[in-house]
């Protein structure tokens, strides 16, 4: 069973399995966490520490209150490097975490003065339909799942019982639906894949600022990639 993220994996070594190369790139995304608040500026807020809170932009935030009291605070910039590359320094980005930290400013300025005491960073396997894919190599006896694109908390676990039935050869509801069955297209290669998630990434901050949707996102629409596919 193969379930290594964006890291690649052996079969994407051997020419049979290549298109598994191309099926996911890695992005990066970014958190910070303040220092715990007290329980006046925890009142203040009046939000409940049980509720997680995603805001509803293309380059969205996602934010919660820890268990001793801090604000972990994420997202919006998510970063692809050119030839999809990983490496160790991508993960300390000094501007996305300013830029992290003024949103949080914008969003909360009852707070203000808060300390951010931790950031943390990580690669992200994004496929082009931002959903999980899977396949299986070796005449089944070897299986993969991967392109969870930044929500794989729940869906590993999914991805895990359909690996499982799929090693026993099992026909089950999880493995005949179709997001199971079918692969999403791969990206292309450079300088494509590079040029097109700019492009993206452009037109999807621009939606945010305008409200407006253009030709580009919609042509993604129509060919089924993207966060609506
Ligand atoms: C900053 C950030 C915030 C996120 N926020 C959320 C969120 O709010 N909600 C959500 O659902 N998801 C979120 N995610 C995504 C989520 O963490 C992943 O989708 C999920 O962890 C993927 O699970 P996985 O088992 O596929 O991979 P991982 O949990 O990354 O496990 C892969 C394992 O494979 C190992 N490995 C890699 N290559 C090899 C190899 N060649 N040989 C052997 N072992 C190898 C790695 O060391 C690792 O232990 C976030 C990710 C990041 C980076």
């Amino acid at each position: 069973m193969l379930a290594t993220n964006a890291f690649p994996n052996r079969l994407g070594r051997s020419w049979r399995h290549l298109r598994t190369r191309w099926e996911t790139v890695p992005v990066y995304d970014y958190v910070l966490a303040t220092e715990p608040l007290t329980a006046e500026q925890l009142a203040a807020l009046r939000w409940d520490p049980a509720v997680g809170v995603a805001d509803a932009g293309n380059q969205f935030h996602y934010y919660r209150i820890t268990p001793d009291r801090r604000i972990l605070w994420g997202g919006y910039d998510v970063v692809y490097h050119f030839g999809r590359s990983i490496r160790e320094d991508h993960l300390d980005r000094p501007q996305t975490f300013q830029r992290l930290a003024d949103h949080f400013a914008a969003t909360f300025p009852q707070l203000e003065g808060i300390r951010f005491t931790h950031r943390w960073a990580g690669v992200i396997d994004t496929s082009t339909q931002f959903c999980a894919l899977f396949g299986q190599a070796h005449g089944g006896r070897t299986v993969y799942a991967t392109g969870f694109t930044g929500l794989g908390v729940g869906a590993s676990r999914f991805a895990a019982d359909v690996m499982l039935d799929r090693l026993q050869g099992l026909d089950t509801a999880r493995t005949r639906l179709e997001m199971v069955r079918k692969r999403p297209p791969p990206f292309p290669p450079e300088p494509f894949a590079w040029l097109g998630i700019m492009i993206t990434t452009w037109a999807r901050a621009r939606e945010d600022a305008t409200g407006r949707r253009n030709l580009w996102l919609r042509t993604l629409d129509r060919l089924g990639l993207g966060f609506d596919s």
